[in-house]
């Protein structure tokens, strides 16, 4: 079994995005490179996890449970972090066992994580089980962490992610919304006159979705938050040459790297609306690399120039 090296919060920085078209507007945009935490452990699932790794120790828990789909950054992070911190731990996967596992899914496996594939029904149900953390029948000694960690301990965590930076300088900040628990965090921690920009990576949202707003501790600050839901590239995980061609532009014009599920999509839509002047001039803009660069690694070689 593999052992995952300690994520390490002095690898993250604060680099600069720059473009003419951004100089034209006055804009300045900052990108916190959160995906330089850990390869496994990527990004923004760090610091939704803290506080689930915390509460299972207090509580003697020896083992983390949790779900994804194949592709989930969150289970291969809660693999990764449980070696490292000394949980045994197992990923409920939705739908059945494919013939051969996807990377995530190989790499979580060897981190000594224990895969059990439910069908969507099995796992629809047992999923809303791990919502307030009640134990699983057979498996009293483990701790339920809900999907994509989204409980009040992730979004808990993600309320640090701003913490890192110089908040007062901003006047956005954008993110990438699976779950909406990292959006979450930051909306409870942001400043109250932050706009807060969430773009979808999921087909058929709208309003706040996937958002839950009862989750948001201020409600006011609903008022600072615009969601795009027009980025998604035709759904979760879901890409097209377009969206490939600009996370190589991006990459070799600024030395960015962005997976294809959220990140190359978050940028995209910042991207395209800078270009159609949605921000006043002379805003600074914090966009948020929430990871997931392991993801790529299910795309075919040579698609990405980096
Ligand atoms: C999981 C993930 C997200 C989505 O985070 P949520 O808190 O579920 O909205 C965003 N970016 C990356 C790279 C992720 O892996």
């Amino acid at each position: 079994m593999l052992i995952a090296k300690l994520p390490d919060m002095k690898n993250i920085s604060l680099d600069s995005w720059n473009h003419p078209e951004f100089q034209k507007n006055e804009l300045s945009i900052d990108v916190l490179r959160l995906d330089k935490i850990h390869p496994d452990i990527s990004g923004n699932k760090w610091f939704k996890l803290k506080y689930y790794l915390e509460r299972a120790r207090k509580s003697d828990k020896q083992k983390l449970i949790s779900f994804g789909g194949a592709y989930s950054n969150h289970l291969l992070a809660l693999a990764a972090a449980s070696g490292i911190y000394g949980f045994s731990s197992i990923g409920y996967v939705r739908g059945e066992k494919p013939r051969k596992l996807s990377h995530i899914l190989q790499a979580a496996s060897g981190y000594g994580m224990e895969l059990r594939f439910l069908t969507r029904s099995d796992y629809d149900q047992k999923k809303k089980l791990a919502v307030a953390h009640p134990v699983d029948e057979n498996e009293s000694e483990a701790l339920l962490i809900p999907e994509g960690g989204a409980g009040m301990e992730g979004i808990l965590g993600a309320g640090e992610i701003l913490s890192l930076v110089s908040l007062y300088r901003y006047s956005h900040i954008c993110c990438a919304v699976g779950t909406g628990t990292t959006l979450t965090g930051i909306i409870n921690s942001a400043g109250d006159n932050q706009k807060i920009i969430g773009v979808s990576v999921l087909k058929g949202t709208g309003g706040f979705e996937p958002l839950n707003i009862f989750q948001v501790i201020n409600t006011e600050r609903l008022d600072n938050v615009q969601m795009i839901h027009s980025a998604h590239f035709g759904g979760y995980a879901k890409k097209d040459q377009s969206l490939i061609d600009f996370m190589n532009q991006l990459y070799n014009e600024s030395c960015i790297p962005t997976d294809f599920v959220y990140t190359g999509k978050l940028f995209f839509a910042i991207y395209h609306m800078i270009v159609e002047k949605a921000f006043p001039s002379g805003s600074r803009i914090l966009i948020i690399h929430s990871g997931g660069l392991q993801g790529n690694l299910s795309l075919a070689p040579g698609l990405l120039q980096f």
